[in-house]
């Protein structure tokens, strides 16, 4: 017993969001799960959407939800954020637009050993499946394998790989692997004696319990400073720095006025914009794996010559106007996708921003925080 809870807790427990995807659409071959690429999809395939009730759909989400209820796993319905990255299963469908024979209720691309690879996309082809339940126990059997567990004996358990009945466990307990030749061997091995897999232990390792201590994103602005006036039409150096307590934090950069946006991860170098006179808040969102939500809205003015607007000041409690140099190391990534607004105002993403002169007003970063329910 103490051996293997030593043995998990010096493994990262990471949160993982699900999305169960009922509505089928494009897939192309990749790793990039919330992009709808599949390593195992060659080309491109068009998945079919699921066929069956509301009603049924709830039931299938609602049977993968008590399947992972112990664990870190929050299950969706609904699409996330596309800028977060997450497992998605695909349900729909008959196993043949993937080339796999006739007779298999799922696919995952992967016995992926301690959850090498963190997010990944798998497939339950509910056409075949007789009810809502048994899609709901084989959606959560190909999860199983994404996060690196094997079939075993015993009808009972979520992971064998016979058995097509709904109400299923992934059981807390060391049961026989039913392969003679696993590939996860070291891994069972730190849990159970002998070729036996222990679920619970093994998801708990890799995903951490239901409810751990997870902290919300953090987002650092370190440049513009909120408030800023700038001369319209020069570059702004926009440097956001995202951090959580866990991996798979997610976040995005965008202007809603603008129309503009982009999709960041990890630590993104900064990027370059320009701003045609207005009023603008530049929003910087950021979500991890359990759906905590942090947003920080900027707002920057550009005017003709970067004073401030005659209208300005209902926050001049401090009037210390100091103007700040901005320079940036010029690495920032072009953008292909810039878009034009309405006024056929042209914002994008440049190679090498100039130092400019900055006007700081205090007190108008908002933070806000929420938290989505699991
Ligand atoms: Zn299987």
């Amino acid at each position: 017993m103490i051996a293997w809870v030593l043995g998990w807790s010096l493994l990262a427990q990471d949160p993982l969001t699900v999305f169960l995807d009922f509505d089928g659409g494009a897939l192309t071959h990749g790793e990039d799960a919330a992009q709808g690429q599949v390593s195992c999809v060659e080309g491109s395939v068009e998945y079919p959407a699921y066929l069956g009730t509301a009603a049924e759909a709830a039931v299938i989400t609602d049977a993968v939800r008590v399947a992972f209820e112990p664990f870190g796993i929050r299950v969706v319905d609904q699409a996330p954020p596309p800028y977060l990255p997450r497992t998605t299963v695909m349900i729909g469908g008959h196993s043949a637009p993937l080339g796999v024979a006739d007779g298999v209720n799922g696919l995952a691309c992967r016995v992926d050993c301690d959850d090498a690879v963190p997010y990944e996309t798998v497939f339950v082809f509910s056409e075949t499946i007789a009810s809502a339940s048994a899609v709901g126990a084989i959606a959560a059997h190909e999860v199983g394998h994404s996060l690196g567990l094997e079939h075993v004996d015993g009808a009972m358990f979520v992971m064998n790989g016979v058995s097509t009945e709904g109400g299923r466990a992934f059981g807390d307990s060391c049961a026989p692997l039913s392969e003679r030749t696993p590939t996860c061997v070291s891994t069972h091995a730190q849990h159970c004696e002998g070729m036996a897999q222990d679920a619970t232990a093994e998801l708990l390792a890799v995903l951490g319990p239901s409810g751990a201590a997870d902290m919300p994103p953090a987002i650092v602005v370190h440049e513009p400073v909120p408030g800023a006036v700038v001369v319209a039409g020069t570059e702004v150096v926009v440097d956001i720095e995202v951090t959580d307590d866990h991996e798979g934090v997610g976040w995005q950069l965008r202007e809603d006025g603008l129309q503009w946006e982009r999709t960041m991860t990890g630590s993104a170098e900064p990027v370059a914009l320009q701003f045609p006179e207005g009023e603008f808040v530049v929003v910087v969102e950021a979500m991890d794996q359990s759906g905590q939500v942090t947003t920080v809205e900027i707002p920057v003015s550009a005017t003709r010559d970067g004073r401030p607007p005659p209208s300005g000041g209902e926050d001049t409690g401090d009037d210390a106007t100091t103007s700040t140099p901005m320079t940036a190391d010029g690495d920032t990534d072009a953008d292909p996708t810039a878009r034009e607004d309405d006024a056929g105002c042209r914002i994008q993403a440049t190679g090498t921003p100039a130092p400019i002169w900055l006007a700081m007003s205090l007190g108008w970063l908002a933070v806000r925080r929420r938290r989505y329910a699991r």
